[in-house]
């Protein structure tokens, strides 16, 4: 980015200026394959962001009644989705900033241990785009590594906290030579990054806000933030989501917060979906590494 250009207003910008900021990261070819496995119409991939107590330490930390909230989605949220899981013999992923693993390595063993996936979530859900390139990439590499000596698995994909994407953050996950991100939200099928125009070899996973809990369900006492949706209403969204990837023949992909789904009035909404999938037809739940790793080699032509 020249400096010249970036003292301008975004409409004096020379279109050279703007195609270099677009280009930065895009998508790329597209990786929606032919068929799925076992005849499955569609793919399943549904991810759990184990923030627990760094939401509230990654913006100073100084409330124990928000840190207590994350202690929940410890001792109630995951032993929930896990139990939900396991009856129905669903694999997922759980995305894990690095202090909640040294905070609960346990958890984290049991989730290896039940067959799920763990994957990289920053450090302490620290915002990448408040960072120096030099931190985010030592936090990121730190975080790899603290997960893999915590379960004896090393991640082979990220999911940025808060989905927040620095023009470095693609470059550390190629050099970290993971297979996948899972933080943007180019497609609603997996497609293969680019940068600056080049093909990496990095899979995009997609996220999108419609399919996360938290933009529904979330709450602050001393802002305005409130639930707006009703548990009935969240579960129809994502279900209408689901019958769509079914209906395309495509992935359907969710992201909850075991603090925040992991109630008694909220849990019901992954089994019923797990069910309702079940219901459609042949579908195949993965977690987000084994539907990377599937349509890394059946991409259609
Ligand atoms: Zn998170």
């Amino acid at each position: 980015m020249t400096t010249e250009q970036g003292k301008l207003a975004p409409w004096q910008w020379s279109d050279a200026h703007w195609r270099q900021i677009v280009n930065q990261v895009r998508a790329g070819r597209a990786l929606r394959p032919k068929a799925w496995p076992g005849g499955a119409r569609c793919a399943v991939a549904l991810s759990f962001d184990s923030d627990h107590d760094t939401t509230e330490l990654r913006d100073g930390g100084d409330s124990i009644g928000r840190r207590s909230q994350g202690e929940y989605g410890y001792r109630q949220g995951v032993p929930r989705i896990l139990d939900v899981l396991k009856k129905q013999g669903v694999k997922a992923s759980f995305f894990v900033p690095a202090v909640v693993a040294l905070l609960y390595p346990d958890e984290q063993r049991r989730v290896i241990a039940e067959g799920h996936e763990i994957g990289i979530h920053g450090w302490i859900h620290e915002r990448n785009s408040e960072l120096p390139p030099a931190d985010e990439r030592d936090l990121q590499m730190r975080s790899s590594e603290v997960l893999e000596r915590i379960t004896g698995v090393r991640p082979v994909g990220v999911r940025t906290p808060s989905w927040d994407f620095t023009p470095h953050t693609l470059a550390i996950t190629k050099e970290m030579g993971l297979a996948y991100d899972s933080s943007l939200m180019g497609d609603v099928d997996c497609y293969e990054l680019n940068m600056e125009g080049a093909p990496t070899g990095v899979v995009e996973l997609p996220v999108e806000w419609i399919r996360d809990d938290a933009v529904y369900f979330n709450m602050n006492r001393f802002a305005s933030l409130r639930p707006y949706t009703s548990p009935n209403d969240v579960f129809d969204i994502f279900k209408r989501e689901l019958e769509g990837a079914y209906n395309d023949g495509g992935l359907f992909q969710l992201t909850m917060h075991p603090h925040i789904s992991g109630h008694r009035s909220r849990i019901w909404i992954l089994e019923e979906l797990i069910r309702h999938a079940k219901g459609l037809g042949t579908v195949w739940f993965g977690t987000h590494a084994e539907i990377v790793d599937y349509v890394k080699g059946h991409a259609a032509a």
